[in-house]
């Protein structure tokens, strides 16, 4: 149990809030959400669900400039695949009316005044932690003239920046947050919801909590940088004498070799270092499931993480073998060749095809078999054969045998050359008593390689990705220099290779997650196409 669940369950022991829990997740619709997020979600979700209580989802969608609907669907998208439903949506922008009359009543009560100030002179009244800040001229205005003046605010009759609405708490108050903070400001901008009803926002701090507080959210939880507006949080809620949520703070997910900022990946799409917010580099939700990333692999990453009081840094390698974990459980397995040489039987009949049962799942009897055409020419991958072998090379080289997966045993009698000193051909003999159900199936050799056959496998696409970022932490840098000159230059590798013939548009996209034998886990690409398919290396086989 983490120390979020026992403060709910210390909650529910003492009745609090008719010992009903009520969480929500609150995106800004400002950008796609990656793993970070994912870790909010399936704790707010998570928790909702184990006290059989409700989560909603509430879009945080108070500054107009940055957000778009487009961002709205993917969240919704992205939430949905994790595995988990809202009790209900809604969004801050919902409550602007409401927000707006909670600011004529702190108003009223000579708690909020309209501010004459810049933005810089404002910043520079609010001073340092360790000294008091300076008044503003215009804080001792009548409650006739602030109510004047925030209305016309509100009828558009002042340009943007040119006055704010302030809460008037403590300018001395060692919490910056407390000196006299913003409320609303002036932004002529159509909004995504509101259209152009508005000209001035409600600030997070006042939209934030008051928003919770509608919902009868009981436990409010966000990460760490809040802390320091909790005070806020707590104190707009006791002035407009509403129902109080308590917020509850955690550390975000960090993660090495990763950047996790809605800004930062929005710069890394703009520029073209990716192919998009859903290129299966991203740490977006929409790239890891591109990526073939399972929900439940995410899910399980965000339990095993846990939930932490203080800040740290999550090895990406955990993610991976989360996703391994899964995989393992769920993947079809395939033999595909990416990196071809050609195998001759010379012993085999030329036009003999047989059709090898292979096995679809091991981890799962249900999963069954299928058939693989087996012919005299095959492909199978170049690092399987060595001229010179030593003793630690236990697959093909020449006078030595291994075993063809779901087929014969074979010996490698000679090998072809190109002028370049290529090898192009690998020549062999099979035993034909080693196929399963043979007298000779048990024999044993100390390797098995897998294989296409060269006249019925299928050409596909496979995309190889390294670490987008080849440094641990890609926000450290040198002066001068920014996050994107971290990034790995080789992160993608693109290669055609060879795949089993039943592998059909239609199929690769009903199974979407592959275990390409010997090689890794692998998902369908949906740039397939009857064509050709395309494959995404999701993680290798073993760390
Ligand atoms: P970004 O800095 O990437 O834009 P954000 O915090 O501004 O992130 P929001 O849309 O405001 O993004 O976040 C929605 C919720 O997700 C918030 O409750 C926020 O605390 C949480 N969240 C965001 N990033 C992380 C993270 N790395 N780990 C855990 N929770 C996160
Ligand atoms: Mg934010």
């Amino acid at each position: 149990m983490n120390f979020i669940e026992q403060i709910i369950e210390e909650d529910i022991r003492q009745g609090k809030n008719d010992a009903k829990v009520h969480t929500r997740f609150p995106p800004e619709p400002n950008g796609y959400l990656h793993i970070g997020h994912a870790k909010s979600i399936c704790l707010n979700f998570g928790i909702a669900k184990k006290y059989n209580g409700k989560c909603n989802l509430r879009f945080d969608d108070t500054n107009p400039v940055k957000e778009d609907t487009e961002y709205v669907d993917s969240i919704k998208e992205d939430i949905q695949w994790l595995g988990f439903q809202w009790a209900a949506e809604f969004y801050a922008s919902d409550y602007f009316d409401q927000l707006y009359l909670w600011a004529e009543q702190l108003i009223s009560e000579g708690l909020a005044y309209v501010d004459d100030q810049t933005q810089e002179e404002i910043s520079k009244g609010r001073g340092v932690p360790t000294a008091s800040g300076i008044e503003s001229p215009y804080r001792n205005r009548s409650v006739e003239e602030n109510m004047d003046l925030f209305r016309r605010m509100r009828a558009g009759e002042f340009p943007d920046g040119s006055r704010v609405l302030r809460a008037k708490i403590d300018m001395a108050s060692p919490n910056m947050h407390f000196r006299d903070p913003i409320m609303y400001r002036i932004l002529h901008a159509s909004h995504h919801r509101t259209g152009d009803k508005w000209c001035i926002y409600p600030m997070y701090d006042f939209a934030h909590g008051q928003s919770d507080s509608i919902e009868g959210i009981t436990h409010s939880i966000c990460t760490l940088e809040f802390e320091v507006h909790r005070p806020l949080y707590d104190w707009f809620c006791e002035a407009l004498r509403i129902h109080h949520p308590q917020q509850i703070e955690f550390a975000r997910l960090n993660m090495t070799n990763t950047i996790m900022s809605k800004r930062k990946m929005l710069q890394l799409v703009k520029e073209h270092h990716v192919n998009g917010w859903d290129d299966p580099r991203m740490p977006t939700i929409c790239g890891l499931r591109r990526r073939g990333y399972t929900p439940e692999a995410i899910r399980n990453f965000a339990e095993t993480v846990g939930v932490a009081k203080r800040d740290n840094i999550i090895d990406v390698s955990l993610l991976e073998f989360c996703a391994r974990e899964h995989l393992n459980k769920v993947a079809t397995r395939t033999m595909a060749v990416l990196d071809p040489v050609k195998l001759i039987i010379d012993n085999y009949p030329d036009d003999l095809v047989e059709e090898m049962d292979a096995v679809n799942n091991p981890e799962d009897p249900e999963a069954g078999t299928r058939k693989v055409p087996f012919a005299k020419e095959l492909w199978i991958e170049r690092a399987d054969f060595r001229e010179n072998a030593d003793k630690k090379f236990y697959r093909l080289s020449i006078d030595r045998e291994v075993r063809l997966k779901y087929a014969y045993i074979i010996k490698c009698t000679h090998i072809v050359k190109d002028e370049a000193g290529n090898i192009t051909e690998i020549h062999c003999t099979y035993d034909p008593n080693t196929r399963s159900g043979m007298p000779d199936s048990n024999r044993k050799v100390k390797a098995t390689i897998h294989w296409a056959s060269v006249k019925h496998a299928k050409k596909a696409e496979v995309r190889i990705f390294d670490r987008l970022f080849a440094v641990p932490d890609p926000d450290n840098c040198e002066e001068g220099k920014t996050f994107i000159d971290n990034l790995n230059p080789d992160s993608l590798k693109i290669q055609e290779g060879w795949v089993e013939p039943e592998l059909t548009l239609e199929k690769v996209m009903k199974i979407k997650y592959f275990q390409f034998e010997r090689l890794g886990y692998f998902y369908a690409d949906p740039d397939s196409t009857e064509e050709k398919l395309v494959f995404n290396k999701t993680v290798s086989l073993k760390q």
